[in-house]
């Protein structure tokens, strides 16, 4: 607790608004005024604080996870301790209340660590971010405030076996009995789906197919232990091992009305809004992923000689590092933009996908570089880089697929022309 106390403190003092102010209002910090790239002192803190969890205690257990598929909640419990989870909730809920911008910082330092907990840790973020931008004060204490006083992981349930992409195609269904909602579906791919204490689930409120999908579903918080509740076995994933993928069977569920966060009918807008803040911070988990490839390879090409010298001084290998280095700057600095507009609180679809989907694919063509300059030993287990290579693939595919994210960049795009 004392290091969460120092981040705390560091959290305490400085530019950061103090705003408290619960629902429909994810904190927003005063982004420096001007352009520039010198972080404060504060948010160099936060990312030493993360920097040195990571190389000091995830990295050197990170394999053995991968390799177990463990569920690493003794590193989670630390990363709690220190302040490293949770940094968004509000301080009227107990939590840091940092922007965006600081805990992207975090996430890029977690996932060069190992991405496979930053998944874990992120998924908190996900499942939290409709409560914390749609739910009311009570709401927000009750399921936000739980999180700040004891190690606790919640899960966003949305994906269903028959949608993904297509969101409004889920089946789940709610139905109003009462003072309560019935709920029964089948949701798929729920990071954290077996460690959640309280799941945020989307489901459909109005049967009527021509009601659009902005009318049609609700957003609710759903205990864990409700009764109804089947939890899957764990999925085995290509990557990103040790981090918790389950499907969930939601049969005759109760949950009460005080659950809805905001009102029926409410949810597509909530389940979708919350993708702006959280793409940034995958975003930066897929840099994260990035430069830790990148210093991989790099450390192995000024080591290891063929033909009588250091590989790095075979121009075809050094230039490789030079496109794997801008790849990792310009990543970063799309999802400090991404970040950035959050914190200004202005409306940041546009960047956070264009975060997401460049950042993606760089994580995976600058560990595919890794993989190939350390040439036969990048495709064993017992180097480092052939995970990264397997971890990588997800940032393409969950929180919207790459194509996803074309799609909304594109229409992002072509709607200020038509403007
Ligand atoms: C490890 C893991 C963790 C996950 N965690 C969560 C979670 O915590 N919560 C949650 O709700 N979900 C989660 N997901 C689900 C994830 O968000 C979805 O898998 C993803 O959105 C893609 O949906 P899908 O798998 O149904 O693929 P589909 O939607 O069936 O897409 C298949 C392919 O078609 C492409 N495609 C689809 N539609 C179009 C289109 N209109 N134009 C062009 N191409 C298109 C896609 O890009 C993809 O390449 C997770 C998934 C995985 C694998």
């Amino acid at each position: 607790m004392l290091a969460f106390r120092m981040l705390q403190t560091i959290a305490g003092h400085g530019w950061r608004s103090r705003s408290s102010k619960p629902a429909q209002n994810i904190h927003i910090s005063k982004p420096a005024s001007g352009f520039s790239f010198e972080l404060t002192d504060e948010q160099k803190e936060f990312q030493a604080t993360a920097r040195k969890f990571a190389v000091e205690e995830i990295i050197p257990v990170a394999a053995q996870y991968d390799k177990t598929g463990e569920y690493p909640f003794p590193l989670i419990k630390r990363a709690w301790e220190l302040g490293l989870i949770n940094s968004h909730i509000p301080e009227s809920c107990g939590g840091l209340g940092l922007g965006s911008f600081e805990a992207c910082l975090i996430t890029e330092e977690l996932a060069y660590g190992c991405t496979g907990v930053q998944t874990a840790i992120e998924a908190n973020s996900l499942g939290q971010m409709p409560v914390i931008i749609a739910g009311n004060e009570q709401q927000q204490k009750k399921y936000l405030g739980r999180m700040t006083e004891e190690p606790m992981m919640c899960a966003y349930c949305v994906t269903e076996p028959g949608a993904g992409s297509d969101v409004a195609g889920i089946k789940t269904k709610a139905e109003k009995k009462g003072d309560e909602y019935v709920i029964n579906g089948q949701k798929m791919w729920i990071t954290n789906g077996g460690k959640a204490n309280w799941y945020f689930l989307l489901a459909r409120t109005n049967p009527d197919p021509k009601v659009p999908a902005s009318k049609a579903f609700t957003g609710f918080i759903v205990e864990a232990n409700s009764p109804g509740i089947q939890i899957g076995r764990k999925e085995m994933n290509m990557g990103q091992r040790c981090s918790d993928t389950r499907g969930i069977v939601f049969e005759d569920v109760r949950v009460p009305k005080e659950n809805v966060l905001i009102a029926e009918g409410a949810g597509f807008k909530i389940a979708m809004g919350a993708f702006d803040k959280t793409r940034p911070p995958v975003a930066a988990g897929a840099v994260g992923l990035a430069k830790r490839a990148l210093d991989e390879a790099t450390k192995y090409a000024l080591e290891r000689k063929t033909f009588g010298k250091p590989i790095v001084e075979h121009q075809a290998v050094s230039f490789m590092l030079a496109e794997m280095a801008m790849k990792v700057e310009l990543a970063r600095m799309a999802y400090q933009r991404a970040a950035w507009e959050v914190d200004a609180g202005r409306r940041n679809t546009y960047y956070a996908s264009i975060a997401k989907a460049f950042a993606g694919d760089v994580a995976n063509q600058v560990a595919t570089d890794a993989v190939q300059i350390f040439g036969g030993n990048g495709f064993n287990t017992e180097y480092p880089v052939e995970k990264l290579m397997r971890d990588a693939k997800i940032y393409q595919i969950y929180e919207g697929t790459a194509q996803i994210q074309r799609m909304i960049i594109a229409r992002e795009h072509v709607a200020k022309y038509k403007a």
